[in-house]
């Protein structure tokens, strides 16, 4: 309270600076973050604990007892697991895709959620397709075979995540669209710009009304190297070898606390990023990241003795990467509470310097003086913006959604691959990305006026 009045003092609204007060509170968060920040260390710290946490693994365990134990070392309140279950999709130790004949592996991992081939290894040969139009046109011709998806990711974009949606149908329905045609399994480019050796996984989906096929992803370079042999007009056969299975879903929990507001307690800025991680690195930039910003974030306004007119509530959902259950769960057992939920902000694009926050429009008019604020830190643009999976679940209850937008050149070099390791972080841009969190956080949360309700039908 003294603090905050000293702040006033110091900084007293005029007419050449009616926001004198909200600057200096967000010069305060970003240089004690950058002077004195944790982020890093929470991260390293949060990654070396639990190095792989996929779903119902026991390294997602570790992971959300390691945050809980951080939380509570930081004074904040209500520190609290919320109980939610998620499926446990496995690996296993055998897998492998090579060509036939030929011992030396392609590089590749299998899709989160495919099934193994548990009745022995399948060997086939490849058709390739590089469109949707050429998978419309197959007819017959991958019957019996694997089926080969090779549309890259459109370098063209502005935006590598707009390129990565133009892709990533084939990940996450290859399986489908190949069972459709009577193929035997779906092999997919991995979704990165990058031309290298590392596969990238992630979430794929079946059709319950057709056959189960086995669903990988192969490095670019072995996609290149499969595509030029195909273009030769050679016959290529390849053996594939899987031992992922999904077993019994586990009991997981999201994990939560709080800033309790001074004035409103009972209206609650949301902060969220996702605990788990696949499990090809230790998920440094997804979302290793934004699960350290979102802690920092608390910790650095106690540290501050910030106290926000609203509640500030961090949450690390469990489950993003291949259910969403923790999204769900949150938005289930919250319901009650969702009328009073002013704002929801998630940070799950990865700790690359940010360059300012997405947010549903409604909110732009009263949002876009407050996170101008950050501009002297080179984020203090607001963009459209809806917010990320996580938080989803709470759009159809109209609370309002938003984002941090990290520069994303980056992102899709790393994500779901070997190479989202803590030295892919940069300290700086990763703090930079935290007080942008905080300041946001804050500065809705204390708000003096009263904040629109998002039009569901705007989502
Ligand atoms: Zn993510």
């Amino acid at each position: 309270m003294l603090l905050s009045l000293c702040l006033v003092l110091q900084a007293p609204a005029t007419p050449q600076d009616p926001l004198a007060a909200e600057r200096a509170v967000v010069t305060r968060i970003f240089e004690r973050e950058l002077a004195d920040g944790r982020s890093y260390a929470i991260l390293a710290g949060l990654l070396e604990a639990a190095p792989n946490r996929l779903s119902g693994s026991e390294g997602a365990a570790r992971a959300v007892d390691w945050c809980r134990a951080e939380f509570e070392r930081h004074g904040l309140d209500a520190v609290r697991l919320e109980k939610v279950m998620v499926p446990h999709w496995v690996r296993g130790e055998k897998n492998s895709l090579q060509r036939v004949g030929d011992a030396k592996p392609i590089p590749m991992l299998s899709l989160g959620g495919s099934v193994g081939t548990p009745q022995g290894p399948i060997e086939a040969e490849v058709v390739e397709i590089k469109s949707r139009d050429e998978l419309a046109q197959l007819g017959e011709r991958a019957k019996g075979k694997l089926l080969f998806f090779n549309q890259p990711m459109d370098p063209r974009q502005t935006s590598t995540f707009h390129a990565y949606g133009g892709a990533v149908w084939q990940r996450g329905s290859g399986a489908i669209e190949a069972a459709k045609v009577g193929a035997l399994g779906a092999i997919v480019r991995s979704m990165t710009l990058d031309l290298d050796d590392f596969p990238h996984t992630g979430a794929m989906r079946y059709d319950e009304k057709l056959p189960k096929v086995p669903g990988v992803a192969i490095s670019t370079l072995a996609a290149e190297a499969l595509s030029r042999e195909l273009a030769g007009g050679k016959a290529v056969r390849l053996r594939l070898e899987l031992s992922c299975e999904t077993l019994p879903d586990v009991e997981s929990a999201n994990v939560v606390a709080e800033i309790r507001g001074r004035e409103k307690p009972d209206e609650v800025v949301v902060i969220g990023a996702h605990l788990d991680a696949w499990d090809a690195s230790p998920g440094a930039h997804d979302d290793g990241a934004g699960c350290a910003q979102v802690i920092e974030a608390l910790r650095v306004l106690r540290a501050l003795d910030l106290k926000p007119r609203r509640t500030i509530r961090a949450v690390l959902f469990m489950n993003e990467e291949n259910g969403l259950r923790g999204g769900q769960g949150y938005a289930k057992q919250h319901e009650h509470e969702l009328e009073h939920h002013v704002f929801a902000l998630e940070t799950d694009r990865g700790g690359f310097a940010p360059r300012g926050i997405g947010a549903v429009p409604v909110m732009h008019a009263e949002l876009a003086p407050l996170v101008g604020l950050m501009t002297p830190w080179g984020c203090g643009t607001l963009f459209d913006g809806d917010g990320g999976a996580d938080i989803s679940p709470m759009g159809p209850a109209g609370v309002p959604l938003g984002e941090l937008l990290p520069e994303d050149s980056r992102y899709f070099d790393c994500h779901h691959s070997g190479r989202d390791t803590l030295a892919a972080v940069d300290q700086r841009e990763l703090e930079l990305g935290a007080a942008a969190v905080a300041a946001t956080a804050f500065l809705v949360a204390d708000y003096s006026g009263t904040w629109p309700r998002a039009k569901v039908e705007t989502r």
